[in-house]
């Protein structure tokens, strides 16, 4: 028996190594890797660049604190912030560390409490950001939760006006709701929401966790519907890998987290910031975001092309290399059984397939992948 809490339930798979889009297991059986860690390994296992970066970082220290000035956290600093509406960053472990320090952030900054998310949204565990996911199943057993959240349904402009009051200090919400199902926000309904944001005062906060860091073909998936938010959280893809998290805002929020306001052991590691830097040097790059434009394109296209008459499939959607397979009835076995064919693919709630692949993947993968799913599918049609 495992000594490990049964937190997950565990696909029959013991890994033994993964470089590149292939994850190989103790038996030496080969994975075609479309979750990516679930949107982790953006550049895939063991990036030649960023695995170099962390053994230079290695070879020089470790860890000593925020305590010092650690430079190569200004050098990914400026990456974040050149390539996004923000100026200053916070650096954390994890996306839930990330949304925990907006949370904080606009309380202290607005002096009020209430936070609007979506229903189906999802936000982390800890105890603030699992307050803030709109999903009951996440929640269930651990209340009272923290009140002042109130969660309103997706693209729902009119519900978001009628939530919003005086006490309101932030709306934070995912561009595209991840974990909810690959559900695409509507531009209008971004757009209305950033307006009222703007003039009550309001922040509006993006999870980016696990929209950003090129998996939609730009650098962060606001940019596709013209926002500027005042913060976004990132997490997940920044490290490839390598835990690390961060909170990006706008200068006027610079001085609300003054000296002892906030702050973590472990955020903003140097082992993490080497990693964190080879990996935006490389998908921070029009050709290398043209590539995952492009490369999405093609596998949406497939998809609908090859999928789109099976009576299974319901809706086929997404951005860049983000993508959702929703299906009439319950994936998990059609999961299990991709997997058990050499295909390492995510489910977003019981119904939607989600497809992560690393944006290093090949076309000639994709059309490997979608393959396997035709066959699979075929079957329930
Ligand atoms: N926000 C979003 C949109 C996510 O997808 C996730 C994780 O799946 C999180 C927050 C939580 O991130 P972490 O598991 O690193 O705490």
């Amino acid at each position: 028996m495992s000594v490990l809490f049964p937190t997950y339930n565990r696909f029959n798979v013991a890994v033994a190594e993964a470089e590149g889009t292939t994850v190989i297991d103790e038996n030496g059986k080969s994975y075609l890797d479309f979750g990516a860690g679930i949107g982790v390994c953006n550049l895939g296992h063991r990036h030649p660049s960023v695995q170099k970066a962390i053994e230079e970082q290695l070879q020089k220290y470790w860890h000593v604190s925020n305590l010092y000035h650690i430079p190569i956290q200004e050098d990914v600093g400026a990456l974040l912030t050149n390539n996004s509406m923000g100026d200053c960053v916070f650096y954390c472990n994890s996306g839930a560390e990330a949304n925990e320090a907006a949370i904080k952030l606009a309380r202290k900054a607005t002096g009020k409490t209430k936070i609007i998310t979506c229903r189906q949204s999802f936000h982390g565990r800890t105890f603030a950001t699992m307050s803030a996911t709109g999903q009951e199943k996440i929640q269930e057993g651990f209340g009272p939760l923290l009140e002042t959240f109130q969660y309103v349904p997706y693209n729902d402009i009119e519900a978001a006006k009628e939530a919003i009051d005086d006490s309101t200090a932030a709306v934070m919400l995912e561009v595209i709701q991840g974990e909810g199902g690959v559900i695409v926000g509507e531009e209008s309904f971004l757009k209305q929401l950033e307006a009222i944001c703007q003039e009550k005062d309001i922040l509006l906060i993006i999870d980016e966790i696990q929209t950003g860091i090129g998996r939609t073909g730009k650098s962060f998936a606001y940019k596709h519907f013209c926002i500027s938010p005042d913060i976004i959280t990132v997490a997940k893809g920044l490290g490839n890998g390598i835990p690390v998290g961060g909170m990006i805002a706008k200068a006027k929020y610079r001085d609300v987290f003054g000296p002892g306001s906030h702050g973590t052991t472990f955020g903003g590691n140097p082992i993490a910031m080497a990693s964190a830097k080879a990996v935006l040097q490389t998908v921070f790059q029009d050709e290398f975001l043209e590539d995952v434009t492009s490369k999405g394109n093609y596998l949406i296209k497939q998809l609908n092309e090859k999928l789109g008459n099976n009576p299974f499939v319901k809706d086929i959607r997404g951005k860049g290399l983000m993508i959702g397979i929703e299906c009439k009835s319950d994936v998990s076995e059609i999961i299990s059984n991709l997997i058990d064919k050499g295909l390492l693919v995510l489910n977003a709630g019981p119904r939607v397939i989600r497809l992560l692949p690393p944006l290093i993947v090949t076309k000639e993968e994709i059309d490997q992948a979608i393959q396997l799913m035709i066959e699979e599918l075929a079957k329930k049609a």
